[in-house]
């Protein structure tokens, strides 16, 4: 049997083909690529979901503050708002929970904790958030978290091969925005969406989180990545509830993705990770550089000094 697929839409040809759901053609897709066994495999997984459960608790029971000082008390205020008054979070108690579990991890990286880049490190709150809290909202076992870790990995490979992930490559959109398909697809697949459900809210997702910039304060992952993440984890519950709720996207996911991939050409390298546009040229962020003696890439705010590749100009 062949489980290889490249497109959004091949990958829904196969689960129909076999009457499997995404995320059982994700694992034997990757069982042949890695000659793995389904047991390896599934235990390969289970370390990362292990790294992100140990991180969210690490960061929790021991809040630390990063060297910049831009991130690290943002998991103690939303954990006490969630012990507090649960009830008063305008986007309901899984949201916050969402919220906690992704500035935890997002928090936890910025100090330099370990973490499961998944699907890269500044976007890596916005899956554990989300499906650590469907979990525990729609009472799914450990098994059921991990094949939503696979569906989510099954997204990741096609933007990958079809787009990219890269924030310098593709701005935010390529890594918060992928985040957010990844993990619609996987927790929508959790609450028993079907497979055209969980691509239809991966595109939903992601066709909203088109253009958006990567402009790091102090080419630091701190700002906006920590709290833009905790953002996207409740953003990603609507696109799933959306899904859920029959609405379609107009726009196939696979078209959502070569959109992402010009809107990512078109998009100023100013605004790809070079730090020299956009929030990372505000007044605040100029003084936080000025504080820690940061130099982005030798350059002046007025443009970029050409030397590194990320500032050279994409032929569009
Ligand atoms: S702003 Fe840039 S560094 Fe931060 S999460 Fe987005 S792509 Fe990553």
């Amino acid at each position: 049997m062949n489980y290889q697929f490249h497109t959004a839409e091949e990958l829904l040809t196969l689960t129909k083909k076999y009457a499997m759901p995404i995320h059982e053609v994700v694992l034997r897709h990757e069982m042949d690529f890695s000659h793995m066994t389904e047991e390896q495999v599934r235990e390969r997984m289970k370390k990362r979901m292990g790294v992100m459960k140990d991180g969210i608790l690490q960061m929790r029971e021991y809040p630390k503050i990063s060297v910049s000082g831009m991130s690290g008390k943002a998991t103690e205020k939303i954990d006490a708002f969630l012990r507090h008054h649960p009830h008063d979070a305008a986007v309901g108690e899984t949201g916050l929970r969402a919220m906690l579990y992704a500035l935890a991890t997002a928090e936890n990286n910025a100090s330099m904790g370990c973490i499961t880049a998944f699907p890269t490190a500044g976007s890596s709150g916005i899956i554990p958030g989300v499906l650590f809290a469907a979990q525990e909202k729609y009472m799914a076992s450990d098994d059921q978290l991990l094949n939503a870790l696979f569906t989510a990995s099954g997204i990741g490979l096609i933007i990958a091969e079809n787009a990219t992930l890269s924030g310098a490559e593709g701005g935010c959109q390529a890594e918060v925005g992928s985040a957010t398909a990844m993990a619609a697809a996987a927790v929508s697949e959790m609450r028993g969406g079907s497979p055209e459900q969980c691509l239809h809210a991966a595109a939903l997702a992601l066709k909203n989180m088109l253009g958006l910039t990567c402009d790091p304060v102090g080419g630091m992952v701190e700002v906006p990545c920590v709290k833009r993440s905790a953002l996207a984890a409740v953003y990603t519950l609507a696109a799933s509830d959306l899904a859920i709720a029959g609405i379609e996207s107009f726009i196939p996911f696979d078209q959502v993705l070569e959109a992402m991939e010009h809107i990512g050409r078109l998009i100023s390298p100013k605004l790809r990770e070079t730090s020299l546009g956009g929030l990372a040229v505000t007044a605040t962020a100029r003084s936080v550089e000025e504080k820690l003696g940061i130099t982005i890439n030798g350059a002046n705010k007025e443009g970029p000094c050409g030397s590194c590749a990320a500032c050279i100009p994409n032929e569009v």
